[in-house]
């Protein structure tokens, strides 16, 4: 098979969530949106459940939909992006929370299904999502009439402790929600390491669980282990790949691997990136492909099957920095090519 091989090991993922409901001064929920990071969302959010997460948070009402139809009735499902003209179906039908993001939100929320319920978001800084101090004040009392069941904002800062902006965002939040009793929340995995003063009722980490930074000191939830395809001896002066970039200096064993960049290992990554046969790291060489990498195993004495690439030894953060990105990015584009294989998969 020449397919690569993803193994998400969700008992890792349920460690780090515990990791992040200790560190939890409120409640803990999970974040799992655009398909769980990547790693899927039918075998990570049950996996979650089965740990104790009674409430998640995703993107849009239509992974609402589908999220509710895998953790069943009991959880809280909420949405960041709020009551978007056509999602108030999916909302009654399937029992979603929208946070609500603008006025406009909430008269659409308001017409549409009054005794559904729903959350606020306020804007304290980032201009993402939310409303506007301004607008929150002229509908305040009339929302809170409404009974909202959460009211939350989000960092924009928390991978950075010392950045300003996390205390200006705090003392924010803390003013447009004084005196007001609805449960709050405003820190991601981020957040929640700033310390107990930003976690309020609710914390929702998503990058945490899945083993990412910020978060230090978690459990490795993922390995990618590429087949070789083809092993070659080559002299010194070859070339190897697209436009010719690498020259062989000497006498050299090139392995063929079957990964590319339509699977999320992006061309960035062909300069200081490393295969691991166990301990021993060989360098990719030449342009990655859309489906090819050439790989130098010259240090090895043995012919692999198949070489890794994210292990406990070379980490999804290590690997996305070698493409100028972030975990997140890296994981969110992995594609569907992979055959995925769960370690403590819920039956
Ligand atoms: C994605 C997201 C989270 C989770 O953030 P992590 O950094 O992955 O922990 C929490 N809140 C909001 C509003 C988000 O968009």
């Amino acid at each position: 098979m020449a397919t690569a091989t993803a193994t998400i090991d969700l008992n890792a993922l349920r460690q780090n969530w515990q990791k992040l409901r200790r560190l939890s001064s409120g409640d803990t929920a999970a974040v799992v949106k655009a398909n769980a990071y990547g790693l899927g969302v039918k075998q990570v959010a049950p996996a979650l459940y089965n740990e104790g997460a009674r409430i998640f948070f995703i993107a849009t009402a239509e992974e609402g939909a589908e999220l509710r139809s895998i953790v069943g009735k009991i959880p809280d499902i909420y949405i960041f992006s709020g009551h978007m003209n056509g999602d108030t179906d999916l909302i009654k039908n399937y029992s979603l929370i929208p946070l609500i993001n603008s006025i406009e939100q909430l008269s659409r929320h308001c017409e549409l299904s009054k005794e559904q319920k729903f959350g606020i978001q306020l804007d304290t800084g980032m201009n993402r999502l939310g409303m506007e101090p301004m607008e929150w004040e002229t509908v305040k009392e009339l929302t809170l009439s409404l009974n909202p069941v959460l009211i939350m904002s989000h960092l924009a800062c928390a991978d950075e402790p010392r950045h300003e902006m996390n205390a200006m965002q705090l003392q924010n939040f803390r003013r447009l929600t004084n005196k007001i009793n609805v449960k709050k929340s405003l820190s991601a995995t981020g957040g929640i390491l700033l310390g107990p003063e930003y976690h309020f009722d609710l914390t929702r980490p998503g990058i945490g669980i899945y083993g990412c930074s910020p978060m230090q000191d978690c459990f490795s939830v993922l390995k990618i282990e590429i087949p070789v395809i083809q092993i070659r001896e080559i002299g010194r002066g070859e070339t190897v790949g697209y436009g010719n970039t690498w020259t062989a200096p000497s006498k050299r064993k090139i392995a063929t691997i079957s990964a590319g960049y339509a699977d999320g290992l992006f061309r960035l990554l062909s300069t200081n990136t490393r295969l691991y046969f166990q301990d021993i790291g060989c360098p990719i060489v030449g342009r990655i492909s859309m489906d090819l990498i050439g790989v130098d195993i010259t240090s090895l004495d043995v012919e692999p099957e198949k070489l890794e690439l994210i292990n406990s030894q070379q980490t999804i953060d290590k690997i996305a920095g070698g493409a100028k990105t972030i975990g997140y990015e890296f994981l969110t584009s992995l594609g569907n090519r992979y055959h995925r294989n769960y370690k403590g998969l819920i039956e």
